[in-house]
């Protein structure tokens, strides 16, 4: 099998073996110990302070969305969100949902957001800003130079979802003043579904122990709590956090996180010039694209869901499909996982083979 999916994404070797094992009890000294050094790698991957925390959920990326939302805000917050896919309209669901004033920015399809568009919120007492760095669903990744601009400028609490974008493009969560950050297990950590993490910033912890959020499960007051001698409120999923703490450990020995980025961005900019030179008849839709994936809509009117099929049933290699308005449009081609330039010339060669068959 060959994956190039966005998530569940190809896992290393070591990575793999450790889910083999038994899992062990989890309210022990060692487990503490892993649990601790995570903390330690995803802030210094994240370029995040000295006193900033990480919370560690288990669930999916979307479970820590909602936490980071409902610790983070309440009803006397005016918030800023950009929908430009389903994870934007994933926010903005939440949202509403939960009663926290909110304005939609749309940005053009395939674009990031502008300073012009960002400009007529100026002054308008915003005091939140939800991101999702890299929109996944479409490829496009937004100027977080600019967004951090901006809400410096208006003193906007910033929460960026870089749970596709951690690790694939340059983030320096200090530098950009981002207040809060989300990544998910089975993204470019390359580990299975299942855990999700938030790092907080020193402003971003006092807010949660001053918001009372209604819940139980997601309260960020438990997992701060805990998490300072390295332990969860309830039983996490001690193996997928074992399975991060040896590639966290894999990243940092091979050069830490601006070569694991390099590595990514070469994997990326492999396929997109083989796929430009072979003349496809795709085009690559996004002007901003991330470097965890490469969206691409077919030219000639075949179905981008039917090549999904199709290599998935014909070839065993498993491309990104769209759901929803984008399905027969858009198919996606992930770089992140554990693969290397020749996986991509298998993908390629089948392709070719399906171009030859006059399928595509
Ligand atoms: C994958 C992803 C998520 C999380 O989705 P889950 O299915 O809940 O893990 C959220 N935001 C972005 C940008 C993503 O790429």
């Amino acid at each position: 099998m060959l994956n190039f999916t966005v998530g569940p994404v190809m896992m290393g070797e070591k990575v793999r073996a450790i889910g083999a094992e038994q899992v062990p009890y989890f309210r022990t000294p060692e487990f503490s110990k892993v649990m601790l050094e995570n903390e330690d790698l995803v802030k210094k991957f994240a370029h995040a302070q000295d006193n900033a925390r990480v919370c560690f959920i288990t669930g999916s990326g979307t479970a820590s969305m909602e936490a980071a939302v409902i610790n983070l805000f309440d009803e006397n917050d005016k918030v800023l969100v950009i929908d430009g896919g389903s994870f934007g309209h994933r926010f903005v669901e939440i949202l509403r949902i939960y009663d926290i004033q909110h304005t939609v920015i749309k940005p053009e399809f395939g674009h990031g957001v502008t300073a012009g568009q960002l400009a007529q919120y100026d002054g308008k007492g915003y005091t939140g800003f939800l991101v999702n760095l890299d929109e996944t669903s479409i490829g496009v990744l937004y100027d977080i130079n600019l967004i951090s601009e901006f809400c410096r400028k208006n003193d906007i609490f910033l929460l960026v979802d870089s749970i596709s974008s951690f690790l694939c493009d340059p983030f320096d969560m200090e530098e950009l003043g981002v207040q809060a950050m989300i990544t998910g297990s089975q993204k470019a950590l390359a580990c299975p579904p299942g855990v999700s993490l938030i790092v907080l910033s020193e402003e971003a912890v006092k807010r949660v122990y001053s918001n009372s959020p209604k819940t139980m499960y997601l309260d960020l007051k438990l997992a701060l709590k805990d998490g300072e001698r390295g332990q969860t409120p309830f039983t996490c999923a001690v193996g997928i956090l074992r399975q991060i703490n040896e590639r966290l450990k894999e990243i940092d020995a091979a050069g830490g996180v601006e070569r694991e980025i390099e590595r990514i961005g070469n994997l990326a900019g492999y396929f997109r010039d083989q796929i430009r030179k072979c003349d496809f008849p795709f085009e690559i839709i996004s002007d901003s694209l991330p470097n965890a994936v490469t969206p691409l809509s077919p030219t000639n009117g075949v179905s981008a869901y039917d090549i999904f099929t199709v290599l998935k049933d014909e070839y065993r290699i498993w491309v990104c499909p769209n759901g929803g308005e984008f399905k027969d449009k858009v198919f996606r081609v992930g770089h992140i996982g554990a693969l290397e330039t020749r996986d991509y010339d298998v993908l390629l060669e089948a392709l070719k083979d399906m171009c030859r068959r006059r399928f595509i």
